[in-house]
């Protein structure tokens, strides 16, 4: 087992990287080197699909085959190795499915077809006894004694933000929303890697496109949400808990609450959200349930205590599931790309089985006195009143924005953002996305002309609602977004972060502090050239990375 595809991958007796028995999230090596095969089975799919694809051939089923098993590999997400030997069972159908298009429209168009090798023309075992005994040839430094750290790195870091990008293209399936032009990126970005790449320019141009293809995503997985659900609009959220029973959903996935809502109606049951299902009681679609009850808890890393004290079952949706502790393992239910060995797994969205079991326990006894906080801010809410903003700014009121936003963690470090928060002047405005604003949205930070100091914005993928806002700041003010007196404090955990952040390169937005730590797949040469190219900063302390915002 190797993996170093997170923050909070091990960083001991310099090594960095997951390199032992169980990794620092509570993956397996078994899991792990599984995971790694089905990359390698995904690259073997691409290099046909791809091709097919180029010749009028494409296989969207495939396309979604891809995005859902990549998914599954993401940190957090899917700890069930018998999950994994069977999609890499699923895998090989498939490769052969698309092989046959590929050979047959060459045939038919009288093109030669390639004799393709490496992933292409792995021999998919069905035991995963003899899967683990040929992982090492799938593992993410394969073949670094030959190009060495840097290129592994990079290679690892699109194929990170590749994960990340099918996360997000997954939950816009959920919501009937895929595009041919996605499936053919993400065929040719796994198709590059299946190729050992080694030239720098092609990898940092390869990452910088899939940037460009996650920008797309995002803006799919949008217009799915607003779509389905409405335009997010400012809305209070309620914190406390009120009596009756009770159901409580975490992950990202809003089409699973959707359908949840619709199944509770009526049965007395109230739903919760947790974790970044909070921007659920913004849609008008979905807040418009009156047993969306309100919202239980805070970030992923601290799930272990909260649901073991909710009295009711736990949805997982997606990412971030760690190891539930026996207090609630036999009422924790997984659905989509989640997994656990031994929890119940929901198929199809049918949540029969939740409520019985939401029935069968006590749920919350009394109303809790009534707290809530305001969610919403999505970019029609805050171009809504970009003429007060934009006033703002030119009275002098409004000195600064920061996008204080990504993910949380469990490390001590993460303190960092909220003491950043804290110590913002009253005369700046923070926008927040992602789990990490659970270290700070629950204070009061004030307001600027009627308008909160904090908005928060959403999920880590409403991102693209940032970057809209950010681009319409920057054509009101008649200048660059590089120019806007913005400053950006990424906070990454895992890979959908990491598409993030290729996002934000590719629209060559420059300066951007990340944190808490680096990823370890950057080795110092990269870094030294994001550095150049995008004047990428490592965080060092709120003051002073606080002050030389201000100061630039
Ligand atoms: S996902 Fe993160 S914590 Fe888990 S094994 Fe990989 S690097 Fe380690
Ligand atoms: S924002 Fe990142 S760390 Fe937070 S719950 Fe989502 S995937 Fe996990």
């Amino acid at each position: 087992m190797f993996c170093y595809q997170c923050e909070q991958t091990s960083r001991v007796d310099g090594v960095n990287g997951c390199a032992s028995a169980v990794g620092n999230c509570g993956k397996d090596a078994q899991t792990s080197d599984l995971q790694d095969l089905l990359i390698h089975a995904v690259k073997g799919i691409a290099q046909y699909a791809k091709r097919a694809r180029d010749l009028g051939a494409g296989d969207n089923d495939a396309g979604k085959f891809i995005l859902y098993s990549m998914f599954t590999t993401l940190t957090n997400v899917n700890f069930n190795p018998a999950r994994f030997t069977s999609m890499l069972t699923e895998a090989a159908e498939i490769r052969a499915r698309v092989k046959k298009a590929y050979e047959e429209a060459a045939a038919a168009q009288g093109i030669a077809a390639e004799e393709l090798s490496g992933a292409a023309v792995w021999d998919i075992p069905t035991e995963t006894n003899e899967l683990l005994a040929q992982a090492a040839m799938a593992s993410v430094r394969a073949g670094e004694a030959e190009v060495g750290e840097d290129i592994v790195g990079l290679r690892a870091l699109i194929l990170y933000g590749a994960k990340g990008v099918c996360a997000y293209a997954y939950h816009a399936l959920m919501l009937d929303e895929q595009s041919d032009e996605v499936y053919a990126n993400l065929e040719s970005t796994m198709d590059f890697l299946a190729s050992d790449p080694t030239d720098v320019d092609a990898l940092v141009g390869q990452a910088l496109a899939l940037g460009h293809t996650n920008l797309t995503v995002m803006g799919m997985l949008d217009a799915g949400n607003t779509g389905k659900f409405g335009t997010p609009e400012p809305s209070a959220a309620r914190i406390s808990p009120v009596a009756g029973k009770a159901i409580l959903v975490s992950g990202h996935d809003m089409a699973d609450l959707a359908a949840l809502l619709e199944q509770t109606a009526g049965t007395g049951v109230n739903v919760y959200t947790h974790g970044e299902m909070l921007p659920a009681h913004s849609y008008p679609e979905l807040k418009k349930h009156a047993h969306l009850a309100g919202n239980y808890g805070g970030a992923w890393q601290d799930q272990q205590t909260e649901f073991a004290n909710f009295p009711g079952p736990i949805l997982m949706t997606s990412n971030c599931i760690i190891e539930p502790a026996a207090s609630y393992r036999r009422r924790i239910f997984t659905a989509g790309p989640v997994g656990w060995p031994g929890l119940r797994h929901i198929e199809n969205h049918d949540f029969s089985t939740l409520i019985q079991a939401a029935n069968a326990m006590p749920g919350f006894a009394a109303d809790s006195e009534e707290e809530s906080i305001t969610v919403g801010f999505g970019r029609d809410a805050v171009l809504g009143v970009a003429d007060v903003v934009i006033d703002a700014v030119k009275a002098g009121a409004i000195k600064h924005f920061f996008l204080v936003g990504g993910c949380d963690g469990a490390a001590s470090g993460r303190n960092y953002y909220s003491d950043l928060v804290d110590q913002t002047p009253d005369d700046t405005v923070i926008l927040t996305l992602g789990c990490a604003k659970y270290r700070f949205n629950k204070k009061d930070y004030g307001a600027i002309g009627g308008i909160p100091r904090v908005l928060d914005m959403g999920q880590c993928n409403d991102s693209y609602s940032a970057i809209q806002v950010a681009v319409a700041l920057a054509n009101a003010f008649e200048c660059e977004v590089n120019e806007l007196p913005l400053s950006l404090f990424v906070s990454w955990f895992e890979q959908k972060a990491a598409a993030v952040l290729l996002t934000l390169l590719a629209l060559n937005i420059k300066g951007i502090t990340l944190g808490p730590t680096l990823p370890a797949f950057i080795t110092p040469p990269v870094l030294n050239t994001l550095v150049e190219a995008f004047d990428i900063k490592a965080n060092t302390t709120p003051e002073a990375d606080l002050a030389a915002a201000l100061a630039a």
